[in-house]
């Protein structure tokens, strides 16, 4: 075993019924399971969704859809992304509700003579997919719902900055939304309009609307970057690993590529077999990562090689070949959460568990 990511699925099963216990208005759970679950393993997280009382699931592309479908998963099902006209078909074929934001999304629909259940995106501030112009918007919803084949299922928007104290841009965002919207729904009563992520299902009850659409924070991971049990989420993903080699070094000698860990007083050198073709980030060592062996943090040691890296364990410490390594994860009582490997990166959690390597295998359990 070089490494493995164990995702403990009643974990998530755990966080969808704590995020739906703390929705408002009865609103409905979407669990966004897209990029193979934030790198859980898309099939697991859906089905470990669905057991904590997710009723709809959300991807990007047509290719996660049909993943999903493939593994025998019913539940209604979002593609978020856009979808060019070969990719379109597809969606439909795993029987997916598609967004779109543009009258060429409309005509692309036409095109295939089909039925479909479409939701309209506004662009209420991300600046990124949907329409900007909500009259726009309102007259392709209209042109869609006179269509026979077509169904108009839902109204959407996405927030930019929902993990910010304060949320005020969330709060103009939502209001924009809103006034687009429920407009809408009078004229439309069986439309679904949603919009809140996880830190605005966690930090805005008013944005729950008729259904949120968690991603991150349903496999444990806080999305304002702090201490996920703050909000009563349990971390799912633990990447495990074992030293491989462990060997005496003498003060003046050095590890890894450019030489550019060099022991200042003897030590033990233990080495880890993951590597930046693994998802371990280059940019951590020498000086920038910790990992756990055997319950202990030690800092990484050296340049991170494609397929390994050293630890620095101190002095004898021969016997720990074969510990047991946590590169995100617990240990005893000591821990390593996603949260803190992306600040020591300047990133985010969400960057930290997709950038786990498909060399990885997932193991669920
Ligand atoms: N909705 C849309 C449209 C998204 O793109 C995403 C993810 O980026 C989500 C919901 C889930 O967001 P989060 O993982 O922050 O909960």
């Amino acid at each position: 075993m070089r490494g493995v990511a164990h995702v403990n699925v009643a974990a998530i099963e755990r966080n969808v019924a704590a995020l739906l216990a703390a929705t408002t208005g009865g609103a409905a759970l979407c669990a966004v399971v897209k990029a193979d679950g934030y790198g859980h393993g898309a099939v697991a997280a859906a089905r470990a969704a669905l057991a904590g009382g997710a009723r709809w699931l959300a991807v990007v592309t047509a290719e996660e859809a049909a993943e999903l479908r493939a593994a025998g998963i019913r539940a209604r099902l979002l593609v978020l992304g856009p979808l060019d006209a070969d990719d379109l078909p597809r969606a439909l074929d795993a029987d997916a509700d598609v967004v779109i934001w543009e009258r060429e999304g409309l005509e692309r629909l036409r095109r295939l003579e089909r039925p479909a259940r479409v939701h309209v995106k506004l662009d209420s501030g991300m600046g990124r997919l949907g329409q900007r112009d909500p009259a726009e918007a309102t007259r392709i919803a209209e042109e869609l719902a006179a269509d026979g084949r077509l169904l108009l299922a839902g109204a959407m928007t996405h927030f930019a900055s929902a993990d910010e104290p304060g949320g005020r841009f969330l709060d103009e965002q939502l209001d924009r939304f809103r006034r687009w919207a429920e407009p809408l729904r009078e004229a439309h009563p069986g439309i679904v309009l949603h919009a809140a992520n996880s830190a605005a299902l966690l930090a805005r009850p008013a944005s729950h609307l008729d259904l949120v659409r968690p991603g991150v924070a349903i496999y444990g991971l806080d999305p304002f970057q702090g201490d996920p049990a703050d909000h009563g989420l349990e971390p799912a993903l633990e990447w495990r690993s074992r030293l491989v080699s462990v060997k005496p070094l003498e003060a003046g000698e050095s590890v890894g590529y450019g030489r550019r860990f060099v022991a200042d007083a003897a030590t033990t050198i233990g080495t880890v077999p993951q590597g930046y073709a693994d998802g371990v980030r280059r940019a951590l060592a020498p000086g920038g990562g910790e990992v756990l062996v055997g319950g202990r943090r030690v800092a990484m040691a050296g340049t991170v090689s494609m397929d390994s890296f050293g630890v620095d364990l101190g002095p004898g410490a021969q016997d720990a070949v074969d510990a047991p390594v946590r590169l995100i994860g617990r240990d005893g009582d000591a821990r390593l959460s996603a949260e803190e490997v992306a600040r020591r990166l300047g990133t985010i959690n969400y960057e930290v568990t997709c950038g786990i390597g498909a060399r990885v295998p997932r193991v669920h359990h």
